[in-house]
C-alpha cells in the first residue's frame, strides 16, 4: 500500500462496493482502488451457510457494533453485526433474496423529484446482474446479456450505449445467483398452511413488486454454498484485471477535501490506516463511499462532512456543513415470538445431540442439503398488520429453532420462532461521532418503538401471529406461545413485551438519504452525488430515504448498478 492514484476509489468491498467495482474495472483505461476494513472472505463459515451463526458476533468479519440503550426495547443494547470481510454484509447475512414492494421505489422517486427511481425503471437494473433460478423471463434476469436495457425507458434515462459495450466486453451478465433453498421442514409447511387458512395467499416469488403471501424464500447461493458479493463480482472478473486494484485490512480514516479554483470544494481521494500508517490514495475521477450505512455516515463526520455544531464539538474541523449525515436511520426490527411444538423435529432438537450433529454434518458433506445448507430464515411470509392498510406492512421471517438471542445456545426444547417485523417504520435514529478518533465506532441509536403508530403496529402483529399459529395446521403439532405468552392482552401490554423478545434484522438505511435540493436533510442527490462537494458519491443501503419493504441486500445492489451507470455516463459527458 503507498501512496497512489487512481481514477475512482470505492471504500467498502461490501454488497454495493464489489458491484461497483466490477462496472468501473470494464473499462481498461481506468484504475479502480477498492479499499476494504476487513480481511478477504477465505474463511470456511463464510461460505457455509450455517456459518452466519460463527460470522455474527466474530472479531474475523463483524464490525462487532452495539447500540445504544433504547427506551423502545426497554433500556436494552443489542449486539448491531456489519460485515467487515470481503462481500461485506453479504458474507454474514441471511441470504434471502427479496426486492421489496413497487411502492417503495415510486415514493424514492416522489422524494427526489427523480422518475429514475420508480419501478419501472428500477426493475431493469435487478434484472441486469440476477441469474434467476426459473430463468429470464419479464420479471427476471438470468445469465447473459439483457438486449431489454438497450431499449430507453419510459423516462428517458437512456441507458449509455458504451456502459453495455463495456458489459459486453466482460463477457458475463446476470452474476448475483438466485436459488430455491434446499431443504424444508413439517412444521414450516404446516406454518404456510395455517398462513392460508388465516388469509394470506400462497406464493412461489416474493420479487414480481406486490409481495404479499407466504411461501418458502428464494435465496442467494450456488449449490448450497453462500454466494456473497465478492464471488459474484470480484472473483474472477475483477482480480484479473490489471486496471484493478484491492487493498484489505485498509481502513479510510477520512476524505481529502480541496478547493477547486471557482471556490467549490472537492474530494481528491482519502487517507487510509493500514495497521502501521497512513497514506493518501488520491482520485482523478470520483471517490464513492459504499462504506454501508454505518461506515459511510462515519466517515464523512470523521471528515467534517455533517452537522457542523455536532462534529466541532468532538473537535472535528467542519469542513461542509451537512446536517442529514446520520440522521434518519431507519431499521427493521423483529419481534420474536417462540412456540413450543409437538410431534416433530426442529433444530433445536436436532443441533442438541451428538447424533443430530453428525447426521447434519453427513447430509452437507453427501449433497450440500440439509440444516448446514440452511439460511437463518426459511419461511416467510407478508401481510397487512391491520386489514386497512392499502399494502402489506409486515414481514414474516419462520425459523425452525429459538434462541434467546443470535450468539446464544439453542433452547433444549422443540420450537419454532415466528419473527415479524414492521416494514414501514415511523421511528428515525441517528448515527453520529463519539469521538474524533476513526477507531472509535460511532454512536448507533436506532430508536425502535419510538412512535406510537410503532407500537401499535408491533402490538398488532403479534395478534396476526397468534391468529396463524391458532389455525387446524398447527393443531397436530400442539404450538404453545412461550414468548412472549398468552397472559399479554393489551395493546399496552404487547407494545412493552414486544420491547422486551424483539432485535434487529440487520437492515440499517437512511443515514445519508437522498433528496431534492431545497431539502435540507438529503445527503446526496438522486444521482447520488453529495451536495455541495464534488467528485465524492454514497453508493449504499445509506442513500435510501425510506427502507424498503423487505430485506435489503439485493435493493442496495441495484442501487449500486444505477450508480455505476450514471458514473460512467457522467464521466464520457465530462
Ligand atoms: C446478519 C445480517 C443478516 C442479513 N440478512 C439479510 C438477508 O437475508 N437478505 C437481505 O436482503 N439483506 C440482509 N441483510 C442486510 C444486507 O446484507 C445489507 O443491507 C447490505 O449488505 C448492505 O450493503 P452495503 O453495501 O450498504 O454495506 P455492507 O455490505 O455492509 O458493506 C460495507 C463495507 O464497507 C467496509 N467498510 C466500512 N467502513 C470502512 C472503512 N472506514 N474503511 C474501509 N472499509 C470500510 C465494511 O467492512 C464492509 O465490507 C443482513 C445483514 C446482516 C448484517
Amino acid at each position: 500500500m503507498n501512496d497512489s492514484t487512481f481514477d475512482y476509489i470505492i471504500v467498502g468491498a461490501g454488497t454495493a462496493g464489489c458491484l461497483l467495482a466490477n462496472r468501473l474495472s470494464a473499462d481498461a483505461s481506468k484504475r479502480v482502488l477498492l479499499i476494504e476494513a476487513g480481511r478477504r472472505d477465505d474463511y470456511h463459515w463464510i461460505h457455509i451457510p450455517v456459518g452466519y451463526l460463527y460470522c455474527i458476533g466474530n472479531p474475523r468479519t463483524d464490525w462487532l457494533y452495539q447500540t445504544e440503550a433504547a427506551p423502545g426495547l426497554n433500556g436494552r443494547t443489542l449486539k448491531y453485526p456489519r460485515g467487515k470481510v470481503l462481500g461485506g454484509c453479504s458474507s454474514i447475512n441471511g441470504m434471502i433474496y427479496m426486492r421489496g414492494q413497487s411502492r417503495d421505489y415510486d415514493q424514492w422517486a416522489q422524494l427526489t423529484g427523480d422518475a429514475n427511481w420508480q419501478w419501472q425503471n428500477c426493475l431493469p437494473y435487478f434484472k441486469f446482474h440476477e441469474d434467476h433460478h426459473q430463468g429470464a423471463s419479464a420479471a427476471h434476469g438470468a445469465k447473459g446479456i439483457a438486449p431489454y436495457l438497450l431499449q430507453s425507458d419510459a423516462h428517458g434515462d437512456r441507458a449509455s450505449t458504451d456502459y453495455f459495450k463495456l458489459l459486453k466486453a466482460r463477457q458475463a451478465g446476470g452474476e448475483w445467483r438466485i436459488e430455491k433453498q434446499r431443504l424444508s421442514w413439517d412444521v414450516l409447511d404446516a406454518f404456510s398452511q395455517a398462513a392460508q387458512q388465516a388469509g394470506i395467499p400462497a406464493t412461489t416469488d416474493f420479487n414480481q413488486g406486490n409481495n404479499e403471501g407466504v411461501g418458502y424464500f428464494d435465496v442467494n447461493q450456488r449449490d448450497g454454498w453462500r454466494w456473497n458479493t465478492a464471488q459474484a463480482f470480484l472473483r474472477p472478473t475483477c482480480y484479473a484485471r490489471p486496471n484493478f486494484e484491492l487493498w484489505t485490512q485498509a481502513q479510510v480514516a477520512g476524505l481529502v477535501i480541496e478547493q477547486d479554483a471557482d471556490g467549490g470544494k472537492r474530494c481528491s481521494g482519502v487517507k487510509v490506516w493500514d495497521g502501521h500508517q497512513m497514506v493518501t490514495a488520491s482520485a482523478t475521477r470520483e471517490v464513492a463511499l459504499s462504506a454501508g450505512s454505518i461506515g459511510s455516515a462515519h466517515i464523512l463526520q470523521l471528515s467534517g462532512i455533517g452537522p457542523a455544531p455536532e462534529l466541532a464539538s468532538h473537535g472535528v474541523q467542519p469542513t461542509h456543513d451537512l446536517p442529514g449525515v446520520g440522521a434518519n436511520l431507519q431499521d427493521h426490527l423483529q419481534i420474536r415470538s417462540v412456540y413450543k411444538v409437538k410431534n416433530t423435529k426442529t433444530l433445536n432438537t436436532l443441533a442438541n445431540s451428538w447424533w443430530g450433529k453428525a447426521k447434519i454434518g453427513l447430509e452437507y458433506a453427501m449433497s450440500r442439503t440439509g440444516p448446514m445448507s440452511m439460511a437463518p430464515s426459511q419461511l416467510g411470509a407478508f401481510t397487512k398488520s391491520d386489514p386497512q392498510k392499502e399494502w402489506a406492512n409486515i414481514q414474516y421471517h419462520v425459523q425452525p429453532l429459538s434462541l434467546d438471542a443470535f450468539g446464544e445456545p439453542l433452547h433444549d426444547f422443540p420450537a419454532i420462532t415466528a419473527s415479524v417485523c414492521n416494514l414501514n417504520p415511523s421511528s428515525r435514529g441517528k448515527v453520529s461521532l463519539k469521538s474524533a478518533d476513526f477507531n472509535e465506532a460511532p454512536a448507533i441509536a436506532p430508536n425502535y418503538l419510538s412512535t406510537d403508530e410503532d407500537r401499535k403496529v408491533a402490538a398488532d402483529s403479534l395478534r396476526v401471529t397468534r391468529r396463524i399459529m391458532s389455525q387446524a395446521a398447527m393443531a397436530p403439532f400442539a404450538p404453545e406461545e412461550f414468548k412472549p405468552g398468552v397472559q399479554y392482552q393489551s395493546d399496552d401490554e404487547l407494545a412493552r413485551l414486544a420491547g422486551d423478545i424483539a432485535s434487529t434484522i440487520f437492515h440499517p438505511v437512511g443515514t445519508t438519504r437522498m433528496g431534492q435540493d431545497d431539502d435540507p436533510m438529503a445527503v446526496v442527490n438522486s444521482r447520488l452525488q453529495v451536495r455541495g462537494v464534488r467528485g465524492l458519491r454514497v453508493v449504499d443501503a445509506g442513500v435510501m430515504p425510506t427502507i424498503t419493504s423487505g430485506n435489503t441486500n439485493s435493493p442496495t445492489l441495484m442501487i449500486a448498478e444505477k450508480a455505476a451507470h450514471w458514473i460512467v455516463q457522467d464521466a464520457q459527458a465530462a
